[in-house]
């Protein structure tokens, strides 16, 4: 993502450091402190001295460097990064994604603008609406589009961006690996525990040694069951 030349001119102008397990600092306006959680998904603007008005003025100017603090965190400290996570299951969900070709998931109230070509009816565990909007956009990769409530009024909308046309099953699959990747990260402050005590015979068992598809080692993970016993 960052090139080399990129992480060197951050490392130079922010000086940035670790600040415990999973946050770091950077230093700006006349070397102030600011801290970030680097499990954050929102987007920060490194503008290198220029400010900006809105985050679109930012996204024109070619020096500034548009990152989340998660993806700040894995670029700048790769050491750290993977000490916070479980690497083993940050890469088999990595890999996952780019069997499905899924390139990004935008959470917000906004949505993309892109015209709807046809949709999908899924209902369990997904949607608000139990519609999903696809459609393809100028840049020739595809989008699939959702709601869902999350609080008494309040929604989000869902964009699944993927390089191909998305089966109904490639989205329900993207769904289920954000729904694991935030079990991974959330709790914030808690490692998240990748083995479990199989309640069959006992044996200690990282999810991921379950055999069978994502959807069955999940399924067996969330109920404490090695599925080889
Ligand atoms: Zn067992």
């Amino acid at each position: 993502m960052l090139t080399l030349e990129q992480k060197q001119k951050i490392i130079n102008f922010y000086h940035p450091q670790m600040e415990g397990k999973n946050n770091f600092s950077i230093l700006k306006d006349n070397n102030k402190k600011y801290y970030f959680n680097g499990f954050n998904r929102t987007k920060m603007v490194l503008g290198f001295e220029q400010t900006f008005s809105s985050l679109e003025e930012a996204q024109k100017d070619p020096t500034t460097i548009i990152i989340t603090p998660f993806e700040f965190f894995q670029e700048i400290f790769p050491q750290e990064f993977e000490k916070a996570f479980d690497k083993r299951t940050y890469d088999y969900l990595k890999t996952c994604k780019e069997n499905l070709r899924l390139i990004d998931v935008k959470y917000g109230h906004d949505g993309e603008d892109f015209e709807k070509q046809f949709s999908y009816r899924i209902w369990a565990d997904l949607t608000g609406s139990g519609v999903v909007e696809v459609g393809q956009l100028e840049n020739g990769n595809w989008v699939a589009e959702f709601s869902y409530r999350c609080g008494i009024d309040d929604y989000v909308i869902v964009d699944m961006y993927f390089e191909k046309k998305p089966t109904k099953k490639d989205i329900t699959t993207a769904k289920l690996i954000e729904n694991i990747f935030d079990h991974l990260i959330f709790p914030r402050w808690e490692p998240f525990h990748m083995t479990f005590t199989c309640w069959e015979c006992g044996s200690t068992v990282h999810w991921l040694d379950i055999p069978g598809s994502l959807e069955k080692k999940w399924e067996c993970y969330q109920e404490k069951y090695c599925n080889c016993c």
